[in-house]
């Protein structure tokens, strides 16, 4: 076991794919990066063929805690992050109680602080319990300790204009950043599934585009005539991409994140009434999945966001009417993102670097995360070896949930090594255990 705080010599890592370089880090920091380092008392890591990202950031998780352990803990939610690459999770509010005060997001920032797995952000809410009715105190959320800057009713739209209108203007006060998921409830009661071929042969109430196309629409209009900055969760149709790559032209501070598995799956996967498959909003259809590809490619999508959600078993081993939206993201995200984007071409490791770390970190405002893999910076970074292709199974799996569409699935890549701040939390392919993580 390395002793937390003991030095690391890389060694020969392909710096975003790049060049080759060693890199050494310190007492938490990148001290040098260059060939020919040497170090001694160092531990070695041969890096030879494995890729060096700076550390994901995952600006949309679920963590569950408090209200719902029975899915997730930010301890077990932690470690299967640190297990998919990622140094820092943005926590989302929709929690028991819902984080909608300061009270709350301390007591998650302090949870999270307790693993060491990775740095836990968290979101407020926008409005009081995520009822879409009054303004939740986001001033005294962003003042508390937790610094909060994203704002989220998630799992929710923030339907009302007005309510829309007014957290946006204050949330410029702290440089802060609603973050929408776009979902007109009115177009989507009792929906089952993307609206289309698959839901009208399935006889299942269908999720039309238009529901969160129209939404998307309205928001980058009130967030251009208020001047204040949106972010756009999960977005999942071409029409959705069309109106954002309309925004940015116009100049409107709005900035999108798609899923992995909004980039691999598509609608027709229901067919097998899988509940894996059920999740919000839907898997959609193929030239939505090509749509999203190329936003994401071209920019307009800024970043990937997993959306993990943990549910327990007995909330998808049931029929699809009944079973849960959500699916586990974390430990796939890199591999499903290797295999939909770099396998094809569409981008390369300096693009993953910049849609998975660099932009999700800066959107959120997170300081020392998606930060250059140079000296001087923290030490929070992923090695990742994208040759080997296995099948992904359970044993992947390190949160306390299962619901993962892709047990069962060949995806490439491998995580070999997590470190945060300086401290493996996977190292050589092996997740570390708690009390070797949190010294
Ligand atoms: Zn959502």
């Amino acid at each position: 076991m390395t002793p937390p705080s003991a030095a690391l010599h890389i060694r020969g890592a392909l710096l975003e794919g790049g060049s080759a370089a060693d890199i050494l880090i310190e007492d938490g920091r990148i001290v040098e990066v260059g060939n020919g380092i040497s170090r001694a008392g160092a531990t070695v890591v041969d890096a030879d063929g494995l890729v060096a990202l700076p550390g994901l950031v995952d600006l949309h998780t679920h963590l569950r805690e408090p209200g719902f352990e029975a899915s997730e803990t930010v301890l077990t939610g932690s470690r299967a992050a640190a297990a998919g690459g990622f140094t820092a999770v943005f926590a989302m509010p929709n929690t028991s109680p819902v984080a909608d005060t300061a009270g709350v997001v301390e007591q998650e920032l302090a949870l999270g602080e307790a693993t060491g797995y990775v740095t836990v952000q968290p979101i407020g809410a926008v409005t009081v319990g995520q009822k879409g009715e009054r303004l939740a105190e986001l001033g005294a959320m962003a003042d508390s300790r937790a610094r909060v800057r994203v704002f989220s009713d998630d799992g929710f739209c923030v339907w009302d204009p007005l309510i829309m209108r007014r957290a946006l203007e204050y949330v410029k006060a702290f440089d802060g950043v609603v973050a929408q998921h776009a979902q007109d409830p009115r177009l989507t009661e009792g929906a089952q599934l993307n609206e289309g071929v698959v839901s009208a042969e399935l006889g299942l109430a269908g999720w039309p585009a238009v529901a969160e196309e129209s939404i998307i629409a309205r928001d980058v209009l009130l967030a251009e005539h208020v001047g204040s900055r949106l972010h756009v969760c999960h977005l999942s149709t071409a029409g959705s991409v069309e109106i954002i790559r309309w925004a940015k032209k116009r100049g409107v501070d709005v900035t999108a994140e798609v899923t992995p598995h909004h980039l691999l799956l598509t609608d027709d996967l229901a067919r097998g009434y899988d509940a894996r498959f059920k999740v919000n909003p839907p898997l959609r259809r193929a030239e939505d999945v090509q749509a999203v590809r190329e936003g994401l490619a071209d920019g307009t999508i800024d970043i990937v966001a997993t959306d993990h959600a943990p549910h327990p078993a007995e909330a998808k081993a049931c029929e699809w009417q009944a079973a849960a939206n959500g699916m586990v993201g974390l430990e796939s995200a890199l591999r499903v993102v290797q295999q939909a984007m770099v396998d094809t071409g569409l981008l390369g490791w300096a693009d993953v670097a910049r849609v998975m770390s660099r932009r999700p970190a800066r959107i959120g405002r997170l300081d020392g995360h998606g930060t250059p893999l140079e000296a001087g910076h923290p030490a929070s970074l992923t090695l990742y070896d994208p040759a080997p292709v296995r099948t992904f199974g359970t044993a992947d799996l390190r949160g306390r949930s299962t619901n993962s569409p892709y047990v069962g699935r060949e995806l490439p890549g491998e995580v070999r090594w997590t470190i945060h701040r300086g401290r493996p939390t996977v190292s050589d392919g092996v997740l570390r255990e708690p009390a070797e993580v949190h010294a």
